[in-house]
C-alpha cells in the first residue's frame, strides 16, 4: 500500500554497490590484469558504464534487451578495449561464468538499509525502479535482510524502455501521482544521470554522491536534495517534503469532477469525438477544451477564414476529459475587469504604462464578448451589469482608496471609469450591510459552458477534429526532423503535429515541468443559493465581491431564475492549505466550505433576512495560480513551435478571449508577442520561469502563512 509520500529508488549503484563485483574481478583476474597493467576495480568500471551506454543504445534504437544480458556479453570486448589482444584466451568461460555469479550477490552500499528505515519511519512508502531484472534485483535486499515488497520492485524491462529514456519514468510517474491525489514522487539515485532524467520528467530528485564523488550540476542541473550518505540523503528528503509540504506537485485530472450548476445537462458535444481513431498527423494539436483552448481555436478558425480559408490548417483539439470540464465550466460565471485593485500594485511595481495595458485589455473583453454573443446569438445569459465591490475593513477600504487616486491620477482610463462611493452612502449605494466604501464598474455575467460550447461547436462544424476523454500524457520532440516536429502522446495514442498549443491552465506542468511552482493548481469552490418556493430576496441587478479584509473576499452573480451563483468561502479553509493549495483533485467538495453560503444572503444584504435562502449545491474547481499572478502568454521559452495560454489565477473571463486572439496571431502568421497588442505583462518568458519568489502569495495566504519562495527548477 503506497502512502502520498513515496520514494523511488535506482537499485544497482544507489543502494546496492559494485565492490563486490570488483572484488570478484580481482579474485579471478586480479594478477593477470596487473600484470597487463590493468587495474581490476577500473576494468569493473569500465564494463559496468560501457553496458549502461549499449543498453541505452539498443532501448533507444527499439532493439531493448535486458540488462544482465547486455553486461555479460560485453566482457570480451571490454577486455579488448583495455589492451587484452586475444580476451577469449586470456580469460576462460568459467572465468565470466565466475564472475557473473557474484553478480548476482552484490551488496547493499554501507548506510543503504539505514537510509530506505528512515523513510519508511517519517511515513514514505520505498519503491525501486531498476533497469536490472527484478529476481536478481529482489535478491540483493532478501539476502541484505531488508524486507523489499514484491509488488514496489518494478523493472525497465517490464515495458522493454531503459532509463534515462523520459518514457522509462513516466509510468511510474503517473502511477504514484494517480494514487496519491497528485503529490510529486521522489527519485533517488546516486547516478547523476539516472535522478537528473527522472526529475525533468517529473519527479522530485535526490542525488546521493557516494558513488559517483562528483555530482556535475553544471552538466545535469540543480537537485532538490544531494548528500554524500544515503542516510543523509533520507534525511534531507524528509526535511524537504516537510519543509516544502504546500508545494507543487505533478497536477493530474480527477476522473469524477464534482457536477457544477452550469454542467448539469450536458451539450451534445460534451463528450464527443470526431473520429474514432486518432488522427495520425495534422497542423495544430491544442491541448484542452476550456475557454483558452477553445477560444485559441476560435479565432485561428477567423484568422484564416479572413484570409479566404485557403491555408485552413487542420486542427486536433485533445480534452482529457469532457469538453469544458475544466474551471471554465465549473466558474462563478463573473465577467469582471480589474481597474482598480490588482492593477494599482501593477502598477507601483511595473509602471503605470504597462498596469494600464492590462487594465484596457480586461476592460475591452466585456464589450468583445457582448458583441459576439450578440453577434452569433450565442445562448449563454450574457449580461451587461455594474459591478460592485464592496469593502467591508475601513483599513482595506483605505489602501485600496489610495491605489484607486493614484491610478485615476496617472490618467488609467478603466479606473477613471470607476466610480468610488465611501462613508454612509456606501451601504445604501450597495445593499450590503456594514459596507463602508464601494468601487463600481461595467462588468458582464454569463453562462461560460454555453459560451465555450457554442464557440466549439462552430469550430467542429468548421473541420476542428475534436476528441474528448484523451489525456496528453507527454509533448516530444520528434526525433527527426519532420514539419510535424512534435510528438503528442495520449492515453489513445500519438499524434504528430507542426504545433502545439498547450491550453491546461491548472494542469499546465504535468505537461511543461517547467512551470511547476510557476502555475500551482489551486481548488476553488462555489456554490447556487436559492430561496426556497414563496420566498425571495429584493432582485440584484448588479454583481458583488465583497471584500471582509485583505484576504477574504466573496463574489457572486445574480441569475435570471432568482439564483444566486457565488464563489469564496476563504475562511471554511484557508487555514488548511492542503484542501486547496497545490490540489488538482475537482472530484471533491471542500467538506469546510460545504455550508457556509447557507445564511449568507440573510448576513449581508439588505432586504433579505426573511429569504429562507440556503445552498443547493455545491462544486470546486481547478484554477492555475502563477506564482507572479499574471497569466503566461506566448512560444514557451526555448520550444519552438510551441506555446503556452494559462495560469489566469481564478481571473481568466476577462483575459483569456482576447489573450487566445493574440497567441492566434503567433501560431497562424509567426508574429512577435510585442506585435500582438497583448499587455507586455503577460508574455510568458525564461526571466519569469528562474524567478523564485512567490509574489502572489501574499494575496492568497492570510498574512504570515505564505511561502514566500518557491523552489528553483
Ligand atoms: C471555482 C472557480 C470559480 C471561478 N470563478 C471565476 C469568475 O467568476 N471569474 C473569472 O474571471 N474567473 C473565474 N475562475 C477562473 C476561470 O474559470 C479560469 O481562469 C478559466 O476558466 C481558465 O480557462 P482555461 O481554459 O485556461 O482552463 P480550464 O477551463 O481549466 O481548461 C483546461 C482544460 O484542459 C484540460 N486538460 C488538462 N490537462 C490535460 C491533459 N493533460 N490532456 C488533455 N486535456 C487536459 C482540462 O480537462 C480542462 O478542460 C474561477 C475558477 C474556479 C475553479
Amino acid at each position: 500500500m503506497s502512502t502520498s509520500k513515496n520514494v523511488v529508488f535506482d537499485v544497482v549503484g544507489t543502494l546496492v554497490g559494485y565492490d563486490h563485483l570488483f572484488a570478484a574481478i580481482n579474485a579471478r583476474l586480479g594478477d593477470r590484469l596487473r600484470a597487463e597493467g590493468i587495474k581490476p576495480s577500473l576494468l569493473g568500471y569500465t564494463w559496468i558504464e560501457v553496458a549502461e551506454r549499449e543498453y541505452t543504445y539498443l532501448s533507444m534504437s527499439g532493439a531493448y534487451k535486458p540488462f544482465g544480458t547486455v553486461f555479460e556479453a560485453l566482457f570480451y570486448r571490454t577486455l579488448w578495449m583495455a589492451g587484452i589482444a586475444e580476451p577469449r584466451v586470456w580469460a576462460s568461460a568459467e572465468d565470466l561464468e565466475y564472475i557473473m555469479g557474484q553478480y548476482v550477490g552484490l551488496k547493499l552500499r554501507p548506510g543503504a538499509a539505514e537510509c530506505v528505515q528512515k523513510l519508511r519511519d517519517a511515513g514514505f512508502t520505498v519503491w525501486c525502479f531498476t533497469a536490472g531484472e527484478l529476481q536478481r534485483v529482489g535478491g540483493y535486499f532478501a539476502q541484505a535482510g531488508v524486507d523489499m515488497p514484491a509488488e514496489n520492485l518494478i523493472s525497465c524491462d517490464e515495458r522493454g524502455i531503459g532509463k534515462p529514456d523520459p518514457e522509462a519514468y513516466r509510468p511510474v510517474l503517473e502511477k504514484l501521482v494517480a494514487e496519491n491525489e497528485g503529490k510529486t514522487p521522489w527519485f533517488a539515485a546516486g547516478h547523476m544521470w539516472d535522478v537528473a532524467a527522472a526529475r525533468r520528467a517529473g519527479f522530485r530528485g535526490a542525488y546521493s554522491s557516494i558513488w559517483e564523488k562528483e555530482p556535475l550540476t553544471e552538466l545535469f542541473g540543480d537537485m532538490d536534495v544531494i548528500d554524500d550518505t544515503l542516510p543523509g540523503m533520507a534525511d534531507k528528503i524528509i526535511a524537504h517534503h516537510a519543509s516544502h509540504s504546500v508545494k507543487a506537485k505533478t497536477p493530474a485530472l480527477a476522473p469524477n469532477s464534482t457536477t457544477s450548476f452550469w454542467r448539469t445537462n450536458p451539450h451534445a458535444l460534451d463528450s464527443y469525438r470526431s473520429t474514432e481513431a486518432l488522427p495520425e498527423e495534422c497542423d495544430i494539436v491544442v491541448v484542452g477544451a476550456g475557454y483558452a483552448g477553445v477560444s485559441v481555436t476560435h479565432h485561428i478558425l477567423e484568422l484564416t477564414r479572413s484570409e479566404g480559408g485557403a491555408a485552413a490548417p487542420s486542427i486536433v483539439i485533445l480534452e482529457g476529459r469532457q469538453a469544458c470540464s475544466g474551471a471554465t465550466g465549473r466558474n462563478g460565471g463573473h465577467l469582471k475587469p480589474d481597474s482598480y485593485n490588482r492593477i494599482a500594485t501593477l502598477s507601483d511595481e511595473f509602471g503605470i504604462v504597462a498596469a494600464t495595458e492590462v487594465a484596457e485589455f480586461e476592460a475591452r473583453h466585456v464589450e468583445t464578448l457582448r458583441q459576439i454573443v450578440e453577434r452569433e446569438n450565442i445562448d449563454c445569459d450574457f449580461t451587461v451589469v455594474d459591478a460592485i465591490d464592496v469593502q467591508i475593513s475601513e483599513s482595506h477600504a483605505r489602501s485600496l482608496k489610495d491605489g484607486y487616486d493614484r491610478l485615476v491620477a496617472a490618467g488609467c482610463g478603466p479606473t477613471r471609469r470607476t466610480k468610488y462611493v465611501g462613508g454612509k452612502e456606501a451601504e445604501a449605494f450597495s445593499g450590503v450591510k456594514g459596507a463602508v466604501a464601494c468601487f463600481s464598474y461595467t462588468a458582464g455575467h454569463l453562462w461560460p459552458y454555453k459560451l465555450i460550447m457554442h464557440l466549439l461547436e462552430k469550430a467542429v462544424r468548421q473541420g476542428v477534429n475534436l476528441q474528448t476523454h484523451t489525456q496528453v500524457t507527454s509533448i516530444k520532440e520528434a526525433a527527426t526532423s519532420t514539419p510535424h516536429s512534435w510528438l503528442v502522446r495520449t492515453s489513445r495514442g500519438t499524434i504528430r503535429a507542426k504545433k502545439v498549443v498547450v491550453a491546461t491552465n491548472g494542469y499546465t506542468s504535468a505537461l511543461l515541468p517547467q512551470y511547476r511552482d510557476k502555475i500551482v493548481p489551486v481548488r476553488g469552490t462555489c456554490s447556487r443559493i436559492v430561496a426556497p418556493a414563496g420566498h425571495t430576496g429584493p432582485r440584484l441587478t448588479r454583481t458583488y465581491t465583497i471584500r471582509h479584509n485583505e484576504w477574504n473576499y466573496d463574489y457572486l452573480i445574480p441569475r435570471s431564475d432568482g439564483s444566486i451563483v457565488v464563489g469564496g468561502a476563504r475562511p471554511a479553509f484557508i487555514d488548511n492549505p492542503d484542501s486547496w493549495y497545490n490540489v488538482s483533485d475537482d472530484s471533491r467538495v471542500l467538506e469546510s466550505a460545504v455550508r457556509y453560503f447557507d445564511d449568507y444572503m440573510q448576513k449581508h444584504f439588505v432586504g433579505w433576512d426573511e429569504s429562507h435562502a440556503y445552498t443547493d449545491r455545491v462544486w470546486t474547481g481547478i484554477m492555475g495560480y502563477s506564482s507572479d499572478g499574471l497569466p503566461h502568454v506566448g512560444p514557451v521559452p526555448g520550444h519552438e513551435n510551441q506555446w503556452i495560454i494559462g495560469g489566469f489565477t481564478g481571473h481568466g473571463m476577462p483575459q483569456i478571449f482576447l489573450a487566445a486572439e493574440g497567441l492566434a496571431k503567433m501560431v497562424v502568421h509567426g508574429t512577435e508577442f510585442k506585435d500582438t497588442g497583448l499587455p507586455r505583462l503577460f508574455q510568458t518568458t525564461q526571466a519569469r520561469l528562474d524567478e523564485t519568489k512567490m509574489a502572489i502569495s501574499g494575496s492568497i495566504f492570510k498574512p504570515g502563512a505564505a511561502p514566500v519562495a518557491v523552489a528553483k527548477l
